[in-house]
């Protein structure tokens, strides 16, 4: 019989930085209201950086509360053995709220149809289902419209004996600008109900709006619960939102050099003969592509090797790219290149390769795909 080989060994991947993970949770911990509970958004695995990891790291740090956006998400952390509460975010279905009972998952419920068949299953089966409801404040998004939302909130809250209304959240569509305009009318629009709700007898125990932008900039819309996913990350959602000092992203993308090659005047580089060299030089080729999420760049952008900025030459493929290192002295097969993250007095930061995807931050982190294998350290 064949041995399995080793997987995660490939020479290209993802590395976390666990201690500076832990840091960024104690500096966000010592620069937040002492009361104010915190929801730890590990959604598409916490972007990128592995979802159970990260919630473990959460609940270890005193988070209250995690979200995800997918019911296998959910599941996923469950069988990891974390007994936090989960929220999901959106909408889920019959079938999907049949494994929310079954994993004691949150999930939102934002009309009274969904609410009186979701009762049903609970009432069938002898379960109180916890639930929260969204309220669309200017999203046009998940949830129900602000103005439509009263009587939602009643007939779950009073017909619902099967489920628990919990908590009831909003979602900024513009919090970590500096102009702050529509975030606050949003913010208006969501205390518009809470106040109604305060006419009534209901009270619901738990009140989020607050992305990390809200978070750092909005602390009248802390309410009692915040929902961060990007700033434990050590990343910011803007250029212009607070910063916290110390602050670090945990993480960076790094390979090593299988190949080097010597090109001669008029040699051409990659796909598209977007490079022709001009003088002799010698290029590294490196295993990784836009197949791994590096940007799909022509002749922009550069990696560092050996502590020095080495540019991208011609396109980049699907599985490898090549850069300039005639600059450098003794390169060599197995050098360590770092494709963001720091190496010496060099930092490739998220932003920079924002610049060169056309994206924002979000998707530079979520970007990378999973065939890179995760390396904790
Ligand atoms: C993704 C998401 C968050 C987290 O946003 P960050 O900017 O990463 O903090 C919070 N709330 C909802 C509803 C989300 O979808």
């Amino acid at each position: 019989m064949i041995d399995k080989p080793m997987s995660g060994i490939r020479s290209a991947w993802v590395e976390i930085d666990h201690q500076q993970l832990l840091t960024n949770f104690e500096l966000i911990n010592q620069d937040s209201p002492a009361h104010l509970k915190k929801l730890c958004v590990v959604k598409d695995q916490a972007y990128g950086h592995g979802g159970v990891v990260i919630a473990k790291a959460a609940r270890d740090a005193g988070y209250d509360y995690l979200a995800v956006e997918t019911i296998d998400e959910a599941i996923e952390l469950r069988d990891a053995q974390i007994e936090l509460p989960i929220l999901i975010f959106g909408e889920v279905s019959d079938a999907e709220f049949a494994a929310c009972l079954a994993y004691r998952i949150t999930c939102c419920v934002n009309d009274i149809d969904k609410a009186r068949r979701f009762n049903a299953l609970c009432l069938a089966q002898g379960i109180n289902h916890t639930v929260h409801i969204e309220i669309d404040s200017g999203m046009s998004r998940w949830g129900v419209r602000w103005s439509d939302a009263i009587p939602v909130i009643e007939y779950i809250a009073r017909e619902c004996d099967g489920l628990v209304l919990e908590g009831m959240m909003s979602h900024f569509a513009m919090s970590d600008e500096a102009d702050k305009t529509y975030a606050n009318l949003q913010h208006s629009r969501f205390v518009e109900v809470i106040e109604a709700l305060e006419q009534t007898d209901i009270t619901i125990p738990l009140i989020h709006m607050s992305n990390t932008g809200g978070l750092l900039d909005l602390p009248h819309a802390h309410f009692n619960m915040i929902r961060s996913g990007i700033l434990h990350l050590g990343v910011y959602p803007s250029l212009v939102c607070k910063r916290i000092e110390g602050l670090k992203p945990i993480m960076s993308v790094k390979a090593q050099i299988p190949a080097l090659r010597q090109l001669q005047v008029g040699d051409c580089v990659g796909y598209g003969m977007h490079f022709t060299a001009s003088t002799p030089m010698q290029i590294a080729i490196l295993p990784i592509g836009y197949g791994d999420g590096y940007p799909r760049v022509r002749n922009e952008g550069y990696v560092l090797i050996h502590g020095q900025q080495c540019p991208v030459v011609g396109g980049n493929a699907m599985d490898a790219m090549m850069v300039d290192v005639s600059h450098l002295d003794n390169v060599s097969i197995g050098d360590e290149v770092v494709l963001m993250g720091g190496q010496g007095d060099e930092w490739i930061d998220p932003r920079d390769l924002v610049k060169w995807k056309k994206t924002v931050c979000y998707e530079i982190l979520t970007g990378w795909r999973a065939r890179l294998p995760r390396r904790y350290v």
